[in-house]
Parts: structure tokens; C-alpha cells; sequence
């Protein structure tokens, strides 16, 4: 054989014989990357109208009734084509669309999380400090906390009355609406602070919102400004002092969602960490029709803290539904979740070149990689992982290869340095073959997160091709 010959024969071989990994919009016609552009402007205006889990909630009640979903009632006889929605607590949902196979085969569920680190405000939030108002922070999730000052907010969420009515509080998405910050100190005063170790740089105590600075008008009174800022509220919501006590206010980033990039390639946004993948499970759940199994799209809370509590998936209200819908078609819950199919539709980190040392590039997902298909996840030793048995991995990869879904693998960084979880081990603890399934995300859990627009799309395509099998 020449030399020629060799060459060639090495070439050819490799190409038989190793994984390729392509940039998406190297894979991508025109008209698929336009089609992935008009998808992402939908996503971005899903990031700005639903920026905590009850937004999202109600986004999805609105979008479902609007896409012909009815609100799921247990005593009702369904056929294959109907679809259902359920609000639990105006925190979760699920929605199903019923397919044309018997319910005992199992069901495709989708499970995605639309609750995102933030500041929730404390139950006596309310304080005066040296003439300077604040709201007092608990902060949810795991965030590096220094990243959470000096960044405009905006407050969202509910407060109940005494006599139990409930004010919706949404103040500074607005261009006109005030909006609120936590301060920190300048670099010239710090060199004591910039001492402490990063976690205490900014602590759990200093998280405190500033709400205002006018004092009410009268020299004779104590915390003036406290009670300026009460006349204020109570003038615009009605609320006393001690309506605080049974209220839900969080504070998230005030900005919105922008493309990134001069090739406007990129979307920046807070709160991708899963939004980004409730936009991509939503749609592709909103435009089922003709299944053969029944498709479960769940849109849940409390991932960030654990998914305890009675709106997050530990909580036995997704197993309430598939025993409702079992029973409406005679058949048992537990054969229908045996027989059941899950992607866990969270978020993965992308690989970030600037941090390269956290990753270990073979086995993480990239920006423009395509959605990323995890096989397992947890921490030191896969501690806390359900791991997809070998045989779901390849279903899997079946499915995406049939339907031309750019797709790829990774794990969250590199073995020992850290790790984490989703809801993936609490679906498949019901008997559930489940795997993770998620869209890549630089700066993960920040005020300002970014994906890919290629990967967003792929997500989509991703879902839709599951409940579509
Ligand atoms: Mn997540
Ligand atoms: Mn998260």
C-alpha cells in the first residue's frame, strides 16, 4: 500500500469509527436556524412574563386553555386526543394529552422544574436602618451570593390579608416601576472584606434589599422612614405591617431577556435554570396531537431546595395524578408508572472555556452542542443519582438519531469537584425508567445565565420526538 493508500484508509476508518462532534449550526440548514431563531424570540418572552414559579404557573394555565386543554376532573371519561391541565397550588402543573394505546402501557412524561434561585423575602421583612429601608432576604437555592448585590430587582409574588384576600405584587418589570438593589461596599473600604472567603464575601445577613430612604413627614416619631415606606404599601396594596406574615415576595433580576453576541447567537437571561427547558417540554406538550401514549408534561417547584413540600416532586401529587388518570380507564397506577417512560428536563453546565479546570471536556455538553442527554448525575461516587440503565440510554439515543435531534452527553463537571441533582431520582424511584435531559448553561444559578439558541432548539425537538414515539 502507498502512503496515499494509508492515509486514505486511516481517514475513511476514522470516519466509521469515532464519535463526531459538530457545532449545531455547522448541522443546521438556513431555514432550520431561522425557525430556531423565531422559537428563541417565544422563549425570551416566556423568560420576562414568568419569572417565578406561580408566574410560570399561570403562564401555563393561560397557554394551556388557549391550546384546548381542559382542567383535569377525575370523575370525567377521557379518549384518546383530550387533554388536560392541573394547577397544583398555583406553583406546579401537569398536563397530559391523552394517547390512543392503552394506559397500562405507560405514559411519556416530561418533568421540568420553574421554580430559580432567588431572594425571597423574610415573614417580618420590613426594617429601618440608619434612615435606609430594607426588606430582609432569605436567599433559595444555591447562589454565590456576592453575584446578588449591586443588580436592579424586581418583586414579585403574594400577600394575603387577614380577611384572606390576596394581593398579586409585581413591581419593577416595568420601564416606568421603581426597582430595588442590595448594596455593597466600595473597593476602598474593603480590603477586610475581600478577605473573608468568597461564600462569606457577601453573607446570608448582608442580602438586604433596599426598599426606600424618604422620611415619613414628622420630627416627632421614631423609624420615619418605616413608616413612610407602610403608608406607601398600604395605599397601594391595602396591607398592613402584619400581612407580611403570610406573604410570598421574591426578588429576581429586574432585566430582561436579551440576545447575546454580535451574532446574536446566545440568550442572557435570568432564570434559564429550568426555564428553558418548562418553554421547551411546554411547546412541544401544547402542539401533541395523535399520540399513542399518553404524553404527562409536569412543571413543577421546589427543585432548587430539594423538591420537598407539597408543590415539589417528592410530594406524592404527581402520583395522585397518573392514580386519577389510571383509574379513569380501570386500569392501576402502579402499572401504569411501571410501564412509563420519563425525561428529566433540567439544565446541564456547559462547558466554560474561562473555567476550564472545573470540566472534564469529554464528558461535558458544549454551547451549540445540541441538548444534552446525562446519564447519570450526583456527586462523589454518583451519590444521589438514579442512573439510566444502559438499555433506557440507547432507547433514547434511538429516538434522537431517528429524528435528526442534535444531541450530545456530559456530565456536570469534573468527578469530585462537586456535583448536583434534579428531579430525575424521584420520577424513577415511582418505577420509572428515567434519564436527564436538559439544555447546556454557562454561568448557572447567577442573576444572568446564558444558553445557546441551538441548544434550545434542540431541546424542543428533543421532546417533541419522545412523547411523538
Ligand atoms: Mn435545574
Ligand atoms: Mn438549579
Amino acid at each position: 500500500m502507498s502512503k496515499k493508500e494509508t492515509e486514505n484508509e486511516a481517514k475513511q476508518l476514522k470516519e466509521k469509527l469515532f464519535m463526531h462532534k459538530k457545532n449545531a449550526y455547522l448541522r443546521m440548514s438556513d431555514s432550520e436556524i431561522k425557525k430556531c431563531d423565531k422559537f428563541c424570540e417565544g422563549y425570551k418572552r416566556f423568560l420576562d412574563e414568568a419569572k417565578t414559579e406561580r408566574e410560570a404557573a399561570g403562564y401555563i394555565e393561560r397557554e394551556a386553555k388557549a391550546a384546548g386543554f381542559v382542567k383535569f376532573d377525575k370523575k370525567k371519561k377521557y379518549k384518546a386526543g383530550d387533554k388536560v391541565y392541573l394547577i397544583n397550588r398555583e406553583k406546579s402543573a401537569i398536563l397530559a394529552v391523552i394517547g390512543s394505546e392503552p394506559i397500562e402501557n405507560g405514559v411519556n412524561l416530561l418533568a421540568a422544574h420553574i421554580d430559580s434561585p432567588r431572594l425571597d423575602m423574610k415573614q417580618n421583612p420590613l426594617m429601618e436602618k440608619d434612615e435606609v429601608g430594607y426588606f430582609k432576604s432569605h436567599y433559595y437555592g444555591g447562589i454565590k451570593k456576592y453575584q446578588w448585590t449591586t443588580v436592579p430587582m424586581s418583586l414579585h409574588g403574594v400577600i394575603v390579608k387577614a380577611d384572606g384576600s390576596k394581593v398579586i405584587v409585581k413591581i419593577g418589570e416595568d420601564e416606568n416601576d421603581p426597582v430595588f438593589c442590595v448594596s455593597d461596599l466600595l473597593p476602598h473600604l474593603a480590603s477586610a472584606q475581600m478577605k473573608r472567603s468568597a461564600p462569606e464575601l457577601i453573607k446570608g445577613e448582608e442580602l438586604n434589599l433596599i426598599i426606600g430612604s424618604r422620611p415619613f413627614k414628622d420630627d416627632e416619631i421614631s423609624e420615619k422612614i418605616k413608616l413612610n415606606l407602610l403608608a406607601i404599601l398600604n395605599k397601594k396594596y391595602g396591607i398592613t405591617e402584619a400581612d407580611f406574615l403570610s406573604a410570598e415576595l421574591e426578588a429576581v433580576p429586574a432585566f430582561k431577556a436579551r440576545d447575546i453576541g454580535f451574532d446574536r447567537s446566545l440568550v442572557g437571561a435570568y432564570g434559564q435554570d429550568d426555564r428553558v427547558c418548562a418553554y421547551t417540554e411546554l411547546s412541544a406538550i401544547l402542539e401533541a396531537k395523535n399520540l399513542k401514549k399518553t404524553a404527562v408534561a409536569i412543571l413543577t417547584d421546589k427543585e432548587e431546595t430539594g423538591s420537598d413540600g407539597n408543590t415539589g416532586l417528592q410530594s406524592a401529587y404527581l402520583r395522585y395524578f397518573i392514580a386519577d388518570l389510571a383509574a379513569i380507564f380501570g386500569a392501576r397506577a402502579r402499572d401504569v408508572l411501571s410501564n412509563s417512560k420519563c425525561l428529566s428536563a433540567d439544565v446541564n453546565a456547559a462547558f466554560d472555556p474561562t473555567f476550564a479546570d472545573a470540566f472534564e471536556k469529554n464528558n461535558s455538553c458544549v454551547l451549540n452542542g445540541g441538548v444534552c442527554v446525562t446519564k447519570y448525575t450526583g456527586s462523589r461516587g454518583k451519590s444521589g443519582t438514579s442512573d439510566a440503565s444502559a438499555e433506557f440510554v440507547g432507547e433514547v439515543r434511538a429516538i434522537l438519531d431517528k429524528n435528526g435531534v442534535i444531541w450530545q452527553t456530559g456530565e456536570l463537571g469534573k468527578v469530585d469537584i462537586g456535583g448536583g441533582g434534579t428531579v430525575a431520582k424521584y420520577i424513577a424511584n415511582l418505577d420509572v425508567d428515567t434519564i436527564d435531559v436538559g439544555v447546556p448553561v454557562m454561568s448557572m444559578h447567577a442573576p444572568y445565565e446564558i444558553t445557546a439558541k441551538t441548544d434550545v432548539y434542540a431541546a424542543y425537538k428533543a421532546f417533541e420526538a419522545f412523547i411523538n414515539e
